[in-house]
Order: structure tokens, then sequence, then C-alpha cells
């Protein structure tokens, strides 16, 4: 399947995979990244089962995992002929001193990688020893750009900040994604020889690497779906309870990523 924006193309070209990874945060990226895997699937009547991928963030309660089980309800409804396999849910640690412990990982660039990184690719290994599949998908999109998020301030008019060059468009869309276990037991992306060792491949596919939120907004708006799935994503990073209502709505004005999406939505756009 191609979809077309005005910053390029997004392909979807698998056929004959018997089970696609999905990495779901609940936030608007990688819920239309799901929508467009399914009506991949749908459209050319295959039998491929899909396994999504969520992790609580620490501090922000179980607010991913709530959206995504939102979205995920969604895409049942509308999807009914697609096969989802039993959601993946698991939860970053809360505690200061769980962090300082975790290990740090070199992951596909991003280095050093937090434990919150640590947590997520753990997840996606542990899954995949247990069902295996070539491919993952991820919503990953590209920043805005800097005269954008350079205007991105709060209501005390201080700078918010983002996630600077993690999101990049230097990112391939493609990585290969090779991991094994250490015998610390901590999982390490590369490979090793030992055939002891759990270890396995899979590609990852940063489908929306290349576009920013202005072209997601695009999509949401071709597949008409900026009442219909939009609403069940949230994509607030704010750390604040009160703000949030608990992290079950956006702040709205007081962080990065409710910035940028009101940016790639527009204005007009009230959740
Ligand atoms: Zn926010």
């Amino acid at each position: 399947m191609i979809t077309s924006t005005s910053q390029g193309d997004i392909l979807i070209d698998f056929d004959n995979e018997e089970v696609v990874g999905i990495k779901l945060s609940g936030g608007m990226d990688s819920a239309i990244v799901f929508y467009m895997v399914c009506k991949h699937i749908q459209e050319n009547n295959l039998q491929t089962a899909i396994l999504l991928m969520t992790v609580d963030k620490p501090g922000h309660g179980s607010s991913n995992s709530d959206f995504a089980k939102k979205v995920l309800y969604w895409m049942k409804q509308n999807f009914p002929t697609v096969k989802i396999l039993s959601h993946q849910l698991d939860k970053a640690p809360d505690t200061a001193e769980d962090w300082a412990t975790a290990p740090n990982m070199d992951w596909a660039r991003r280095e050093p990688v937090d434990e919150w990184i640590y947590h997520q690719e753990k997840q996606i290994y542990e899954t995949h020893q247990h069902t295996p599949f070539n491919i993952y998908f991820t919503g990953i999109t590209n920043n805005p750009p800097e005269e954008v998020y350079s205007q991105f301030y709060n209501s005390k008019e201080e700078l918010l900040e983002g996630p600077d060059d993690i999101r990049s468009s230097s990112h391939p869309i493609t990585i290969e994604h090779p991991y094994f276990l250490d015998t610390d037991g901590y999982w390490h992306l590369g490979r090793t020889n030992n055939p002891e060792v759990k270890q396995g491949e899979m590609i990852c596919i940063n489908l929306l690497a290349h576009v920013d939120k202005i072209a997601v907004a695009e999509l949401y708006d071709k597949f008409n779906l900026r009442q219909r799935l939009l609403p069940n994503t949230r994509s607030c990073e704010n750390d604040d309870p009160v703000l949030t209502n608990n992290f079950t709505t956006h702040c709205n004005t007081e962080c990065w990523w409710c910035h940028e999406r009101h940016w790639g939505l527009g204005n007009q756009n009230k959740y």
C-alpha cells in the first residue's frame, strides 16, 4: 500500500508475513501506523497477524496502555477481520533507584539511551522470543522545523524542551535490529556467535521517519480519521498529574509534545 503525503510517500509492502509487530504508544503517530497496517492487511486479504507492544512510561500512570487499549478497541471495531494477537503490556521502572541500576544500551544511534528506551527494547526482544516476527513498525516522526519548535513556549513563557535530535530525518526508515541476551541477563543490540545465548534478528520499519506531524495530520484527513481515531490518542508527555487530570488529558500548552500536536493538526483542532 502506498499513501502519498506532501512530504513523501508512505510505503507498506509486506505480503507473506505470519506476524508483524507494532510499537503502540497510544499517541497519534503509532495509531495511524496501526491503521495503515490494518488497511494494508485487509485490502490485500493477508493472513498476517498483528502483535502490539506497549510500555507505560515511568511516572505517567498507565496512560500509554490506557490509550493504546482505546486505539486497539477502535481498530478491532473497524477491521474485524484483521487478526490481532494478545496485546503485550509492560511498565518501565518507576523509582529513581530502579532507573539508576538499569543498564544503558546502545541502540540504533541513540547513545546513550536511557532506561525508558531500554525497557521498550527489552519488551520487543522478549516478545520476539515467544512469538517471532521478521518486521515491526514504529511511528516515530521527524521533528518540526527548528523555526517552529523554537516557538514552543509554556504559559510562563519558558521555552519547552523536546526530543532534540533523537528524532531526526537522518534516521533511516528501515533498520536491521539483531539482538542477544548477555551473560549478565541484559539485552543488547548486535549479534553473537554463542549458540547457547538467546538471540534473534528482525527489521525495524520507522514508517514515519521522513515526515513530521503536518504529514501525519494529512494522513488522518486522507482516511477521514480526525473525528474518529484521533480522539482515542494522547500525545502529551507532561509529568504533572494535575495539569493532565492524572495523565488522562492533554496539558495543551505546557509541554513540547502538545505544541507539536497542535502545530500538526492546526489550531482549529480541539482534540
Ligand atoms: Zn502536554
